[in-house]
């Protein structure tokens, strides 16, 4: 190779979840290493996540209570016909289930403290053959970013930097319901008191998983650099043997001996592109941070690169509070329609979805009905109740509405049903008959229409401490009555580049393309065009960037 600045042995565009695991077994193989990100953070949108790593029969669960066989079940069984998802195949996903709990060994063989993210966080199909009712999720440990020295500032913020285990900050919004709850939120406040007197730097979730991966990575000799974004793919003889990267002003060639994975997440916030792939959603709606534009999908198609799934995002259920275009984390939908005592219906006020599913198949079918009936944006219906026992958009509104919300005309508020129908434009008899339909459900304890409440996911996201038949379920009956828009955000595009069970990037003839890996939300995701838990997408993208960089450096039958 000539013509190069300089030369790596891998180089990894983009540094999401997969940079720092596949640059882990790089070093570890005794290779150079280079990460380049384009913006000033580290960590991409993973950072900024949950953080959440779906790792089916992984180290963490009890013996007995998973296994490769079930997995695989699972997952052949919720991805269902795969003809029109070229990102995913039996092979690919069998990839999957046999090497993400080997990449999570791996990684804590490297110093990743981890831990199983709950007892009881369900799959979203849980019901399906091979679904776990318990848990296949793992997380990092809270991390002290102080821990990183120069580094500290240089990790993308998450969103809850406290020292605290996701599944706990969770269950502690039930404080005012259980004195157990009470106690733990009280443990968090006085841990994140002492953390602060004590100087650290507390974080969670996302950011602690990129937060600990960068430490492990800068330890082990990886070359990270930012705000250096890759411009271009370098190609001789159809084989990509380096990149060509902004850095420091100037324009750089650098080579890459085994391989450039491409790691530089989705294009959510690339509205030109949603225009194109996914008509009618906004890049406004999206939680994903700035440097999610899909540069490198474009790149790779222009060497030759097939995309696929396009049309398909990680949607994410947002209502527009007065403020949310402003706020890191746009106020989530799910904690609201999922909690008993709320639904969501359509412009003509009839209900259209089971509220408590996954997410991702919630906001399709959102924009699934907008296509026959105006659904986008939705309407979420609950009473007095509901608004004294759970959070809307951060408040507890039963005990006092920011005024920010009335003077907005966010939040539509009515003594009876059929005058909420008013105000919401709705015809006054439909939606009274959906909410007696719904109450009637709610005391057999059964949704007849679609299903609300029978699977262990749909629970997880309602009321434990609710009592009663199903603790998804619960009536919508005393006044005053609430509405507020439901938009389909999102956490992440779902579709891009196609590669194969060990990350190689395909032509659209089925061929390999030379030197070039994939991994993450840049490529057309491994699951298709479905969910099926929490973390299914930093899980891959951690599982494909190892299982990339092990084929590269020959390592394949080897345990990295
Ligand atoms: C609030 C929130 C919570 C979420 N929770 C979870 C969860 O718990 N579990 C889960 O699985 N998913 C979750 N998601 C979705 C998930 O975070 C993303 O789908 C996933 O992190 C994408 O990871 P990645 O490795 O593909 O890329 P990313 O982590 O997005 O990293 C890509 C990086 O590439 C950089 N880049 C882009 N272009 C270039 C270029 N030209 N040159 C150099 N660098 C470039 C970007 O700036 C970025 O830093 C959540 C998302 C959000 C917003």
């Amino acid at each position: 190779m000539s013509g190069f600045d300089e030369s790596f042995d891998w180089v990894v565009v983009g540094s999401g979840a997969g940079s720092m695991s596949g640059a882990l077994v790089m070093r570890q193989a005794g290779k150079s290493v280079l990460i380049l990100e384009k913006t000033k953070f580290v960590g991409g949108t993973t950072a900024k996540s949950g953080g959440v790593m779906w790792i089916p029969n992984n180290r963490f669960m009890n013996p007995g209570e998973d296994s490769a066989e079930k997995a695989i079940t699972y997952l052949d069984a919720v991805v269902g016909d795969d003809s029109d998802f070229p990102g995913t195949s039996h092979e690919k996903r069998l990839a999957y289930v046999n090497e993400a709990p080997k990449m999570l060994d791996f990684i804590v063989s490297q110093g990743v403290e981890l831990e199983r993210a709950s007892e009881f966080w369900p799959d979203y199909y849980d019901e399906l053959p091979g679904g776990c009712k318990t848990s296949r999720c793992v997380t990092a440990k809270y991390f002290n970013l102080k821990e990183l020295g120069a580094w500290e500032k240089k990790v993308r913020p998450g969103f809850a930097p406290f020292p605290v285990k996701l599944d706990d900050g969770m269950k502690s919004n039930f404080r005012r319901k259980s004195k157990a709850m009470a106690k733990l939120y009280r443990d968090i406040v006085i841990r994140t008191i002492i953390g602060k007197l004590t100087f650290k730097n507390y974080t969670s979730a996302g950011a602690a998983l990129q937060g600990r991966m960068l430490k492990a990575s800068l330890k082990a000799g990886v070359d990270i650099r930012v705000e250096t974004p890759v411009t271009e793919l370098i190609v001789e003889d159809g084989k990509v043997v380096g990149v060509i990267a902004q850095q420091d002003g100037k324009t750089v060639r650098i080579g890459a001996r085994l391989g450039v994975l491409v790691n530089a997440g989705g294009f959510a916030q690339n509205q030109a592109m949603r225009d194109k792939y996914m008509p009618g959603t906004q890049a406004a709606w999206s939680n994903t941070p700035e440097g999610d534009t899909g540069d490198l999908h474009v790149e790779v198609e222009r060497i030759g690169g097939v995309l696929a799934q396009m049309d398909q995002m990680v949607g994410y259920q947002t209502t527009r509070a007065p403020g949310f275009d402003k706020a890191y984390v746009k106020p989530p939908a799910q904690g609201i329609t999922g909690k008993p005592g709320a639904i969501l219906v359509d412009q003509s006020g009839v209900r259209y979805l089971n509220e408590g599913g996954s997410y991702e198949l919630y906001c399709q079918t959102m924009l699934e009905r907008n296509r026959t009936v105006p659904a986008v944006p939705s309407w979420g219906i609950f009473d007095r109740r509901f608004a004294e026992d759970y959070e809307v958009a951060g408040s507890v509104i039963g005990k006092g509405v920011p005024t920010a919300w009335t003077d907005a005309g966010y939040l539509k508020q009515a003594d009876t049903v059929e005058e909420l129908a008013a105000l919401i434009g709705v015809d006054p008899a439909t939606l009274r008959g959906t909410i007696d339909r719904w109450n009637g459900f709610v005391d057999k304890g059964v949704d007849e229409d679609f299903g609300r409440g029978a699977r262990a996911y749909d629970t997880w996201l309602g009321d434990p401490y609710l009592g009663g038949a199903n603790p998804a379920l619960g009536r919508i009956e005393r006044g005053p009555f609430y509405a507020i828009e439901v938009v389909p955000g999102d956490v992440s595009t779902y579709g891009g580049i196609v590669t194969d069970s060990r990350s190689r990037v395909l032509r659209g003839d089925g061929s390999v393309i030379g030197g070039l890996y994939a991994t993450g939300v840049s490529t057309a995701s491994p699951m298709g065009g479905v969910y099926p838990g929490a973390g299914a997408s930093v899980g891959p993208s951690m599982t494909f960037g190892y299982v990339a960089a092990k084929h590269a450096a020959n390592l394949d039958n080897q345990a990295a």
